[in-house]
């Protein structure tokens, strides 16, 4: 979709509160409350109010846009930067090009992320996956990157297709890298019975012992040059995102910024379809507190 049919489409409130409208409620309204369909439209408030409760809603209640007082054209086209571009767009370039304060787009922009990652976390990878660990962060004083006390550790796993082409990715701030982290890791992102393929660090064998098909060996980048290749690939790829665009990520800023690598990554082949794929995940995501936001 291109900028001019973006605001062709969705250039007016009207326009976006329809879309989300068909969007959040495909089959047709239903009340929050109770369930019922029938509704009377108030529309000097844009509310919905049920017919049989009156219980009275609107379409951005419950979802990250919760009482928000941004134009709702105004998320739209932050969804529709976020989503276009494999590079992302940060909050500054947001907020520069949607006309509000800079806190505002930065907060729209987590409340986005949030959205990306809560919907990527609905789905479990299967079949074969590369499972690897790795460390975020900036340069240390000596200019020097490796392994150090201010680095943040991640887990990173990768689906394959039975050609070997990567399916899906995810990745997830932990606080350490140990048997613990890496078994919940694999228990939210992976179905048990799948291959998992690891390194031969002795944090992976509980999964052997937790329903996984473990296949353990040494990466060696000289002799095994397929081993764990694509999560390499895409490990180095998350890297160059987040030290080309933001800098000094920890906790749960990090998360969010390789939730939105990932959401976009885990799209890569839709053509066209990403934003309208990140309104749904927006209007189904829940809602999130300024305290969960601030982490
Ligand atoms: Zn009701």
């Amino acid at each position: 979709m291109t900028l001019m049919e973006f605001q062709r489409d969705f250039g007016t409130e009207e326009q976006c509160r329809e879309y989300l409208f068909k969007k959040r409620w495909p089959d047709g309204f239903k009340c929050p409350k109770c369930g019922h369909a029938k509704y009377f439209n108030i529309k000097s408030r844009s509310l919905y109010q049920c017919k049989a409760c009156n219980h009275q809603t609107s379409v951005t209640s419950g979802t990250i846009m919760d009482k928000t007082r941004t134009p709702l054209s105004k998320w739209f086209m932050a969804m529709f930067l976020l989503s276009g571009d494999k590079r992302g767009a940060s909050a500054l370039a947001i907020s520069k090009s949607i006309g509000v304060a800079y806190f505002t787009a930065w907060s729209m922009c987590q409340k986005i992320r949030h959205a990306m990652g809560t919907r990527d976390a609905t789905h479990k990878m299967d079949g074969i996956v590369e499972m690897d660990e790795t460390f975020f962060g900036s340069a240390d004083e000596g200019g020097k990157r490796g392994r150090g006390a201010e680095k943040t550790a991640a887990m990173v796993s990768v689906s394959l297709t039975a050609d070997g082409k990567p399916r899906f990715a995810r990745m997830k701030v932990v606080g350490a890298v140990n048997g613990a982290s890496a078994l919940s890791f694999a228990e939210s992102t992976v179905a048990k019975g799948s291959e998992i393929r690891t390194d031969g660090l002795n944090v992976y064998p509980v999964l052997g012992r937790n329903g996984y098909n473990l296949v353990q060996k040494k990466y060696s980048p000289e002799k095994q040059s397929k081993h764990l290749h694509w999560t390499h690939i895409v490990i180095s790829n998350a890297k160059a995102f987040i030290e080309g665009t933001f800098h000094g990520l920890d906790g749960i800023h990090l998360q969010r910024y390789l939730d939105e690598f990932c959401y976009r990554f885990n799209r890569r082949w839709l053509t066209g379809g990403v934003f309208s794929q990140l309104v749904l995940a927006c209007a189904l995501s829940g809602k999130i507190t300024y305290h969960e936001l601030i982490g």
